[in-house]
């Protein structure tokens, strides 16, 4: 019963708590209307933290939005035993020992209420477990980017057996459109990433009673920051016989934008026997890069550096980094069915909502302070020993961030 692509003729839900906050900002009152992700990012969100709105609530109030015409619902399950391995910002709540925790307090309720017979006319997308999986290829031994935790992650198969647990409790309910997490193009898209992201993705489908036919789709560049589609160059060029490839910001990645990652991703998986109709979902939330600092061409042919930094849209110091960077705008506003393969790009991330806290703040989500959202930081292995670019006086993970959200609506790109 399920369609094609959710997101084709239906609006999509509006989260009333996002929509506020992005209202009572100056100028946000031309963007509060947009749809963006529901983030259940611990057990309690399930009945709604601080006297917010639970799952339920949110569930009714996208009933009440449908009216008679359809409807999507995003939802983004968020709390992976010993989550965000290779950083301390997301940390969670559930160690990395407590699979059964996962399992019987977060994902079994959380399938309960959506298989509730009154919610069966809500297409429900669920995004299932951001920047998880990918962690498994690229930050463990023997790589000079492996984490303790990421090591421990892999050797006792929590990531795989969580994810494949919530695809196959949730992917039983007929209303329901799981999209799995791959990363983005400046993680993934190098070729010793890629390949064994993708199977690993096909262990995770094919794990805990799972199989691929109950993953809808996938999803990109999750509360990241690269550009959907860089106009100014492409892999193919090259400049006085050097390929763009060989730029230090390309560094011999596959691919330059998003859009080119996803759909060459998308092949991949179908290739290895996921459904053909496979669709994507691309968060562009926060990769507009509009504003003053936008090219308007491509940089000069001095040599392959001047060309790309030249014309690039994407002005993070390094692509990999992800905490609230500075200059970053808002993307393509929420669209359905934008590009051949791609089932619609998403706010997913909420715009607004931080990233991570510049310094140590004590709270009771479980979140760390990792470095990478400190301005002052030179970096480490997995950002090429670069600065992190975010900006300054951010709060923890999730809480709103005034300065930022100010900042993407400054560099929107389409402008508001
Ligand atoms: C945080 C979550 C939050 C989400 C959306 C994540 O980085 O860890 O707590 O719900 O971002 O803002």
């Amino acid at each position: 019963s399920r369609v094609d692509n959710p997101y084709a003729g239906a609006k999509v839900y509006v989260n009333p708590e996002w929509s506020a906050k992005a209202a009572a900002e100056p100028g946000g009152s031309r963007i509060s209307n947009q749809p963006t992700g529901v983030w259940l990012d611990r057990i309690a969100a399930i009945n709604g933290v601080n006297g917010g709105m639970g799952l339920r609530a949110h569930l009714d109030e996208a009933l009440r939005q449908k009216g008679t015409g359809e409807l999507a619902v995003q939802l983004v399950i968020y709390n992976l035993p010993g989550r965000d391995c290779a950083a301390l910002a997301s940390n969670g709540e559930l160690g990395p020992t407590e699979i059964d925790k996962y399992k019987t307090q977060y994902i079994d309720p959380i399938a309960t209420i959506l298989a509730d017979p009154k919610y069966a006319g809500l297409r429900i997308v669920t995004t299932v477990e951001i920047d998880s999986l990918p962690n498994l290829v690229t930050n463990v031994s023997p790589r000079a980017t492996a984490t303790p935790n990421c090591d421990v992650m892999k050797a006792n198969g929590n990531y795989i057996k969580g994810v494949g647990y919530a695809l196959n409790k949730l992917g039983a309910i007929g209303n329901v459109y799981n999209y799995v997490d791959a990363g983005h193009h400046g993680w993934l898209g190098w070729d010793d990433n890629f390949g064994p992201s993708a199977e690993l993705f096909k262990q995770a489908a094919t794990a805990e009673g799972s199989t691929v036919s109950k993953v809808h789709g996938f999803i990109v560049n999750t509360a990241n920051y690269s550009a959907l589609k860089e106009d100014h160059f492409k892999i193919e060029d090259s400049v006085n016989g050097v390929s763009v490839r060989q730029s230090k910001w390309v560094d011999w990645n596959r691919y330059t934008d998003e859009l080119s990652y996803a759909q060459a991703m998308r092949a991949k998986l179908v290739s290895l026997g996921f459904d053909q109709n496979l669709g994507m979902l691309i968060d562009t939330s926060r990769n507009g890069w509009g504003g003053t600092a936008r090219p308007a061409g491509p940089g000069a042919t001095t040599n392959v550096d001047t060309y790309v930094n030249g014309g690039r849209y994407d002005r993070r110091i390094h692509l990999g980094n992800w905490c609230n960077q500075a200059g970053a705008g808002l993307g393509e506003r929420p669209k359905a069915a934008p590009a051949a393969g791609i089932d619609a790009y998403v706010w997913m991330k909420p715009p607004g909502e931080s990233d991570g806290s510049s310094s140590q703040i004590p709270n009771d989500e479980g979140k760390g302070f990792d470095r990478m959202c400190d301005p002052t930081y030179t970096g480490n292995a997995r950002n090429g020993n670069s600065m992190s670019g975010a900006l300054p006086n951010a709060p923890v993970a999730g809480h709103w961030f005034s300065a930022q959200f100010q900042e993407l609506l400054k560099n929107a790109h389409p402008a508001l």
